[in-house]
């Protein structure tokens, strides 16, 4: 039950996570920061690897903070988890990112995916997310297959049963689920066979080590033959050089996000990268 998931997680605050004054003070500056308007969101562009066309973005956090400056977001997002405030956070992160996918829209930029991060907290709250995420879509006019959320496994994902309930009627509202940063974690294989994806992101760490030896290349290649098997999509982050691209596209590789070919950038430049790439 969502009861469940609180406790759970209230455990492992006191068990296993002992804060440092460092992280109290950020906790402080975080609460300031969602009623200071100190957030922004940028976007990663996401190819198509076959044809190079833009398939859609990766909406990622940004917190500047007015004297510490950026604050990454691997330091950021477990604190706004463990404060409580992730599902905050969250709501405010889908609201921007589907009422930026509809400017695109109006601005002739059509059929992008926008894909957005959602932790598993989010689904432990008191808000039923899938509720959260339709009322949002209807709100800002986004059709459902426009959006997709990219759920990383995680150690709170302890009850199955009511996190497959919960991604199924997401999915029953035409919204796309991918299970971010396959192969990583403990589990993997067995939340894929357990819930509901369409979508695999092959690790970074599987990326980069793409020639750097045979095995390397032999991991990327397996998991990227086990999506197609699997009928999933299959996207890899982190690409950063033409071999890592020319191997992924050559082993069927769906889509490409990574610095080679767009960094996170402001939702303006998307748009003049989608007009470029028209032109030629
Ligand atoms: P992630 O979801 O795995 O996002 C990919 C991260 O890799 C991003 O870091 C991105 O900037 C970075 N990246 C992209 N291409 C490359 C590349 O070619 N090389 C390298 N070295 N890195 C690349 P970022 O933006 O710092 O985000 C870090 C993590 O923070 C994300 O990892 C995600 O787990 C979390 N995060 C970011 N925004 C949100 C959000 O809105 N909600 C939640 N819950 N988590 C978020
Ligand atoms: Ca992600
Ligand atoms: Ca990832
Ligand atoms: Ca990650």
């Amino acid at each position: 039950s969502k009861e469940q998931g609180r406790n759970q997680f209230s455990r492992y605050n006191r068990a296993s996570h002992s804060r440092n004054g460092a992280d109290l003070a950020l906790e402080t500056a975080l609460r300031q920061a969602l009623d200071n308007d100190e957030f922004h969101v940028v976007y990663q562009p996401q190819f198509q690897a076959r044809t190079g066309e833009l398939h859609g973005v990766e909406a990622l956090l940004r917190w500047n903070h007015p004297t510490l400056g950026p604050i990454s977001p691997t330091t950021f997002i477990p604190i706004a988890e463990q404060m409580g405030v992730i599902g905050e956070l969250g709501r405010w992160v889908l609201q921007h990112a589907c009422r930026q996918a509809v400017s695109w829209r109006e601005q002739g930029l059509h059929n992008i995916t926008m894909a957005v991060n959602v932790s598993v907290q989010q689904f432990y709250g008191t808000v039923d997310l899938a509720e959260q995420i339709r009322t949002i879509l209807v709100d800002k006019g986004l059709a459902s297959d426009r959006l997709e959320i990219e759920i990383t496994e995680s150690l709170f994902m302890q009850n199955i049963d009511e996190m497959r309930a919960n991604l199924q009627r997401i999915r029953d509202l035409g919204v796309k689920i991918s299970l971010d940063d396959f192969g990583t974690g403990f589990s993997s294989l067995s939340y894929l066979r357990q819930l509901p994806f369409d979508t695999i992101k092959l690790d970074r760490s599987f990326v980069s080590d793409i020639n750097q030896g045979r095995e390397g290349n032999t991991l990327a290649i397996t998991i990227i033959n086990m999506a197609q098997n699997l009928h999933k999509k299959c996207v890899a982050e982190g690409v950063e050089t033409e071999e890592q691209l020319n191997l992924l596209r050559d082993a069927g590789c769906d889509y490409i996000q990574g610095y080679l070919l767009g960094k996170p950038m402001d939702a303006d430049d998307i748009l003049s990268l989608s007009q470029q790439r028209r032109a030629k």
